[in-house]
């Protein structure tokens, strides 16, 4: 990976505060992911930050699981997403949960309410949100605004017990409904939720902080230093920066991991928005729910399991966000960086097959030779990378477009017009003539070969205008290859009015039945695990991209997907 020229701007954060001593100069970051869905590449930016400035100076990340809503939480998130760090080649100190702050955070819930800092509204969510107000006319105060602290109390309990159906009440936070910020117009500190059990807690609690009430204190009980998120919460950090001064400081009751007050910062950069996908769980939950793709790991997805599965490299991933950088202005990053970038991974890596797309079988009439292989190198001119045998005979599979019973001057492949062109790697034939069934197309090409013009032999040397792919017919494989495009047919499907699903392009996947040299059976083997990570085998299928092989393949079918074309049109 490309070494650093210059630090991000919250590097340079870093380095000023530990040349300044600050937090004893302990760094410790934490990743906090909601386990409502699967990783996306987004929140991969968020990982190399956060991990990437604990590894940088010597701190430490935890990965702490942002559950605070049961109702769409599941442990099959939280599983997912750990393997995900891992194969990204991540290492957390310590597996958090905001759970397990429930009853600190319930006991501070209490203390805020004693303290009259906090009140029990019975509006709905509607009444509630219609009286913020706006940032420049001041809210209205809830008409349960001043209710006496001991009623407070009582209800608030009494939520906790299961008494109050979900949505009846809320416990909202007492400060400021003229606030410039909105955020601190009466902020709701928790809400009921009864009707799902938590996936850790089970039924031990029926309420639930809210983010702005858990997120600042779950950083302040774990020691974090520097508190690293996306821009849309810089609106969100004097809130952040308020409920921690209502109880750290000189009566932070013994809260703090290290029997200091120290205090978290929060810092936020801009987030990853990338064209013609969503990054936004809700909406690929849809798409996963509704079918409208094969699941999380559909290999369109921007998920990290959905880039795995269609062949992107974790490195390749990192180089990307690297590349990217982070600044504090919202963007858009163009679809065809990041192709670019696993396309430069495997240009001189990925050995190269040969596989058929459109097969049309070509007779070799004066060949005699019987099981005669051809050696070819897995990357021409890169010898290092070693060489295959390819079964070579009479009869061979061509494309379909590779030749032409009537061509013009400009058509340098195979015409019955004397034109000589060489079979790649092999030998050089001339095409005779064809067969076409009784609707025009052509089933069979003829053409006669050159026994002297095998590649690698003296009279190998002899140029010709035109290389064609072809495979052996009797040794090839069927392989089905699965090709993507844009999972959107617009550049920005989250900034369109109307139903997002209806952007989705029709002609995002396109399967093709193919013929596959032999040799690409070497890359069907057992995956070789490492540390818990399947060490996946990339190749090369000359002039269609590159491919791995997915793992809807069993002994009878063979199916690969397309990670990237060959052609690669980003340009700086
Ligand atoms: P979504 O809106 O997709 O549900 P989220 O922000 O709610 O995403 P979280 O699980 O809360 O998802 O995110 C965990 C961390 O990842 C947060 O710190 C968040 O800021 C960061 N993150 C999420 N999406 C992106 C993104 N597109 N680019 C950079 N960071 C992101
Ligand atoms: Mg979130």
């Amino acid at each position: 990976m490309e070494e650093d020229k210059s630090l991000n701007f919250i590097e340079q954060i870093v380095e000023q505060d530990l040349q300044e001593g600050k937090n004893d100069k302990r760094i410790q970051t934490r990743f906090p992911p909601e386990p409502n869905g699967y990783l996306h590449i987004g929140h991969v930016k968020a990982i190399c930050m956060d991990f990437g400035i604990a590894e940088k100076y010597n701190g430490v990340c935890n990965l702490r699981f942002d559950d605070t809503n049961p109702v769409k939480e599941d442990t099959e998130y939280v599983d997912s997403i750990q393997h995900d760090i891992h194969w990204l080649g991540f290492r957390w100190g310590n597996i958090y949960y905001a759970s397990d702050y429930f009853q600190q955070l319930y006991d501070l819930a209490i203390r805020f309410i004693k303290e009259g800092k906090a009140y029990v509204d019975e509006q709905t969510a509607e009444q509630i949100a219609e009286q913020k107000g706006t940032p420049t006319e001041p809210g209205v105060a809830s008409p349960y605004r001043d209710r006496p602290i001991e009623e407070n109390l009582q209800l608030f309990e009494a939520m906790q017990r299961g008494e109050i159906e979900d949505g009846k009440m809320v416990l909202r936070a007492k400060i400021d409904m003229a606030n410039p910020n909105m955020h601190f117009r009466d902020p709701i500190m928790y809400r009921i939720i009864t009707t799902h059990p938590h996936h850790r807690t089970g039924r031990q609690w029926n309420v639930y902080p809210m983010y702005d009430f858990a997120h600042g204190q779950s950083d302040y009980f774990e020691g974090v230093t520097h508190s690293i998120c996306t821009l849309e919460f810089v609106v969100h950090r004097p809130l952040y920066d308020y409920f921690i001064d209502q109880f750290a400081g000189d009566n932070f009751c013994g809260l703090s991991p290290y029997g200091k007050d120290y205090r978290p910062h929060q810092y936020e950069f801009n987030r990853l928005n990338i064209t013609y996908t969503v990054m936004s769980k809700r909406k690929m939950l849809q798409l996963v729910k509704e079918g409208l793709v094969a699941g999380w790991d559909d290999p369109r997805m921007p998920t990290v399991c959905g880039l795995r599965r269609r062949g992107y490299t974790a490195q390749a991933i990192r180089e990307f966000i690297n590349k990217i950088g982070y600044t504090k202005v919202e963007g858009m990053i163009d679809l065809g960086l990041l192709e670019h970038t696993i396309r430069e991974s495997l240009k001189n890596t990925a050995p190269r097959l040969c596989a058929i797309f459109d097969p049309v079988r070509l007779i070799i009439t004066n060949y005699e030779g019987n099981g005669e292989t051809i050696s070819a190198e897995n990357i021409d001119g890169v010898p290092e990378l070693g060489t295959r045998q390819m079964p070579f005979g009479k009869e061979l599979y061509i494309e379909r477009g590779d030749f032409l019973e009537e061509a013009d001057k400009n058509f340098y492949r195979l015409s019955p017009n004397g034109r000589e062109v060489r079979l790649k790697s092999a030998y050089i034939i001339q095409a005779t003539g064809c067969d076409k069934d009784e609707n025009g197309n052509i089933t069979t090409v003829y053409a006669t070969y050159d026994p002297t013009s095998k590649s690698g032999t003296e009279g190998g040397n002899r140029k010709t205008k035109a290389t064609i792919n072809w495979v052996e017919k009797n040794s090839c494989i069927d392989v089905e290859a699965r090709l993507y495009d844009r999972l959107f047919k617009v550049e920005n499907p989250s900034a369109e009015e109307g139903d997002f699903r209806e952007l989705l392009n029709p002609d995002s996947l396109k399967v093709v039945n193919c013929k596959a040299e032999q040799s690409l059976n070497e890359y069907m083997h057992p995956v070789q695990m490492i540390d818990g990570i399947a060490q996946v085998k990339h190749f090369q299928l000359l002039k269609q991209g590159y491919f791995v092989i997915d793992p809807d393949t069993d002994d009878r079918h063979l199916v690969l997907n397309r990670t990237a074309s060959l052609k690669d049109n980003w340009q700086k």
